[in-house]
């Protein structure tokens, strides 16, 4: 079978869609695939909070200034969507978080006793891509980002960079994708392209090629593909065309902290410059997710799956106790779907396949006589008959794997 692009799975599964009044590039997500969304995020928001980060928010819009300072104003122009206000004031819509950030870490000295701050965010960008280049979700105008920064002292970076690189493997293990790994920098012919001075981004590339080397991956050196900040790690995957996206990021940066002063007070009292780790584990939820439509086609793990189970009636009669199956499902949080729909059994199974929904619990005499539910699953056939309760505890230890 020819495998699908991502936005055809996602019509048959309901998850997301475009509205022409709206724009192009705009994606509109529904409830299913909202429910997919916030799936992934709790996932690496749970192996974020181990290493010690903390949740902000930050509004979508700001002045004109703060680009200015971080020098996106200049090096993003065609890509800031720019809202005049009736005050004649000149805002953007964010292309990016790190600058507003930097401005939560600005909000009263450090110690040096304080650090590393580590922020986590995930919030929606706006970048404003040619209409030639939008695709799916894969390039779009509005894009949520999984977004983290840490600011610390350099020779605590090594550190947070590894722990961002564990995550990064957990997570993307999980999925079975498979990641390459690009070490982007500086293109030494056009130095003039890239922010601050040149012997603070040796210090960070030589720090993210210690990183690349000391976790013996094979990685690809990319002069020319570093942001014009700072070096970057970034992770690698391709799509059902073969077409190559960055998904995962990390990113040492010298030059906002030197840009925005942002310091700590170090032991000897003194002010000292800091470093900004940017850290992206799904990078753009949209692509994230359309990579994974395409990688798994659809059939999402029973954690990620917005409906886990079906519950097929075969008749009338089989209603009640299939109501009540539903309740006990629905009271230890299993997200299930009852179909009391007309249509024959073979329809009803039809329909849950279609939809890849991990199980369907056929209920006919039998099995309400027997007080139990005849399974099959999605991956392993027919299972044949089981008690609800062992049911459950199954259900819940393969939700718990996540595999
Ligand atoms: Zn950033």
């Amino acid at each position: 079978m020819e495998d699908k692009d991502h936005k055809k799975i996602g019509k048959e599964l309901d998850l997301f869609t475009f509205s022409d009044l709206i724009g192009p590039g705009l994606p509109l997500w529904t409830p299913k695939g909202t429910m997919v969304r916030h799936l992934l995020d709790d996932f690496v928001w749970e192996l974020r909070r181990k290493y010690g980060y903390q949740k902000v928010e930050i509004p979508h819009i700001t002045k004109k200034d703060l680009y200015e300072m971080s020098g996106h104003w200049d090096k993003f122009e065609d890509d800031l969507f720019r809202i005049s206000t009736r005050e004649g004031h000149e805002f953007a819509l964010k292309p990016m978080n790190c600058p507003h950030h930097t401005q939560i870490y600005a909000r009263h000295p450090h110690s040096y006793r304080d650090l590393p701050q580590r922020y986590a965010n995930t919030t929606t960008c706006y970048r404003d891509e040619q209409s030639g280049e939008l695709n799916g979700l894969s390039r779009t105008r509005a894009f949520a980002q999984d977004d983290a920064h840490v600011f610390c002292r350099i020779e605590q970076a090594k550190d947070e960079i590894q722990k961002i690189w564990e995550i990064v493997h957990v997570f993307y293990e999980s999925f079975g994708l498979n990641l390459e790994l690009r070490l982007s920098l500086r293109d030494p012919s056009t130095p003039e392209k890239y922010l601050g001075n040149q012997e603070l981004w040796d210090k960070a590339e030589k720090i993210l090629r210690g990183i690349a080397g000391k976790n013996k991956t094979k990685y690809v050196e990319a002069p020319g593909e570093a942001a014009f900040y700072a070096p970057k790690l970034d992770f690698m995957t391709k799509d059902s065309l073969g077409r190559e996206w960055q998904v995962a990021t990390i990113q040492l940066d010298v030059n906002m902290p030197e840009r925005f002063d942002l310091t700590c007070v170090n032991e000897r009292g003194d002010k000292e410059r800091i470093v900004m780790i940017h850290a992206a584990i799904m990078g753009s939820l949209e692509r994230f997710m359309s990579i994974l439509l395409e990688h798994t086609q659809g059939t999402f793990p029973l954690w990620l799956s917005p409906i886990q189970v079906k519950i097929l009636p075969i008749g009338e009669a089989h209603f009640e106790y299939a109501k009540n199956v539903f309740e006990k499902l629905k009271a230890e949080n299993i997200r299930a779907e009852l179909d009391v729909s007309d249509e024959t059994l073979g329809k009803k199974i039809r329909n849950t396949k279609t939809e890849k929904v991990p199980y369907a619990l056929v209920i006919g005499d039998k099995e309400v006589a027997d007080e139990k539910v005849t399974v099959e699953s999605r991956d392993n056939g027919k299972l044949g008959e089981s008690v609800i309760k062992d049911l459950i505890d199954k259900l819940k230890a393969e939700i718990k794997e996540k595999k």
